[in-house]
């Protein structure tokens, strides 16, 4: 091995462990549903984005096998040499019925699908304004773009409407992009969509919604936009397929124009083989099932609001969340380590979260509450959870 590299890899891993910021990461044998067998423990699960239970779901099972019966394990190609299959195009017709626009193209995961759509957008003689928090893929799809980026601070209106006026204005910038995810997935608080709009109007600003966390969870399952009523007035509505949807994947909705245009220039649309008829066919499936009935949405909102009652009557800290997703916040990274590995031992599964996923000094343990979890479930973890705050002295 090349000297360098080796001092350069057992220095950051160092530095990484000293600092209590080295993510062990655990092996899951079997299925990623409410229990899960960690390293030979059972545990119950609350840390994964499975929000509805779909990923274990066994309706999706039996057509995800049946479209490998019909059309094998993968598509064969990229989209455009002769990887588009009839159920591709499927999916995407069912996903632009399911966000209420005239079109949508898959991507095969959502991190991609961001490096793809911002690229494709915007170039370098481009600005795009940024939430301070957003995901980690907008982040990079921003880079990508070689836009000049203008970081925005957290769901500031003000700033937003200061920084895009001082963009326009400048008279630097071909077009002016605003990218905010739907929900943010770090505290579970939801983007100001409707003045968001506003102020895109007023200064013709470009409208990005990254709703990962969205989708399956807001707007009766149809996600933030459309819990908003702003199908027509949000340009690119991103989406997960891998989270509420269960599967894996990534999709942009909008206008006809918009989707055309992104199949001819979004870069893993053309340069990477497609998803697989397996995956293809259970996504449909899923996105059928939530357009079809609100139940497994209505049960994940009532897990939710259970937890998130129990624990803020504990005592815990858990931020200010307006969706399931439920935050502990412990603050110190060590501390915040420790409470999720004796959260672990006592038989709840949820990981710590610590800088640079998040800020340092706000690490936290996350709930992940779904639609499969039982109340049983939820109180033998929340009383877990009693045990160890009260052991660390998270908890008085
Ligand atoms: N955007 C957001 C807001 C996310 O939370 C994630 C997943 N953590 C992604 C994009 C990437 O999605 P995927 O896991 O499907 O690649």
């Amino acid at each position: 091995m090349s000297k360098i590299l080796d001092e350069f890899l057992k220095s950051n891993l160092n530095d990484l462990k000293d600092n209590g910021l080295y993510n062990e990461i655990n092996v899951v044998s079997g299925a990623n549903g409410a229990v899960i067998n960690v390293e030979g423990q059972e545990l119950i699960n609350l840390s994964s984005n499975n929000y509805l239970g779909l990923a274990t779901n066994e309706k999706l099972k039996e057509v995800a096998k049946s479209a490998v019966d019909s059309h094998g394990v993968g598509a064969g190609a990229v989209r455009t040499i002769n990887g588009t299959l009839d159920l591709h195009v499927e999916l995407e017709e069912t996903l632009a019925r399911f966000k209420g626009t005239e079109a949508a193209v898959a991507f095969q995961s959502g991190f991609n699908c961001n490096m793809a759509a911002i690229q494709a957008v915007m170039n370098k003689e481009d600005a795009i304004l940024s939430d301070e928090l957003n995901h980690a893929s907008i982040i990079d799809g921003c880079r990508l773009s070689r836009a000049k980026i203008i970081r925005v601070n957290h769901s500031d209106m003000d700033d937003l409407r200061k920084k895009a006026k001082e963009a326009v204005e400048s008279g630097l910038y071909k077009k002016v992009m605003y990218i905010t995810d739907g929900v943010f997935s770090m505290d579970g608080d939801v983007a100001k969509l409707p003045e968001i709009v506003e102020i895109a109007k007023e200064f013709d600003l470009i409208t990005y919604v990254d709703d990962a966390h969205g989708s399956g969870v807001m707007g009766k399952g149809a996600g933030t936009v459309k819990h908003f009523g702003l199908e027509k007035d949000i340009d690119l509505q991103m989406g997960t397929l891998s989270k509420a949807i269960g599967v894996v994947g990534g999709y942009v909705a909008g206008t006809q124009d918009l989707i055309d245009y992104l199949k001819v220039a979004a870069r893993p649309f053309l340069f990477s083989t497609a998803l697989t008829p397996g995956d293809t066919r259970a996504i449909t499936e899923a996105v059928n099932m939530l357009m079809a009935s609100t139940e497994l949405h209505d049960r994940l909102w009532e897990n939710g609001n259970y937890l998130k009652d129990g624990l803020k009557s504990l005592g815990f800290n858990i931020g200010s969340s307006e969706t399931p997703i439920t935050p502990c916040i412990i603050g110190d990274e060590k501390t915040t380590q420790t409470f999720s590995r004796r959260l672990m031992e006592e038989g709840v599964y949820a990981k710590s979260i610590v800088f640079p996923t998040v800020a340092r000094g706000t690490g936290r343990v996350r709930n992940m509450p779904t639609a499969s979890h039982t109340k049983e479930m939820l109180d033998e973890a929340l009383s877990i959870y009693e045990k160890v705050g009260r052991e660390l002295n998270v908890i008085s």
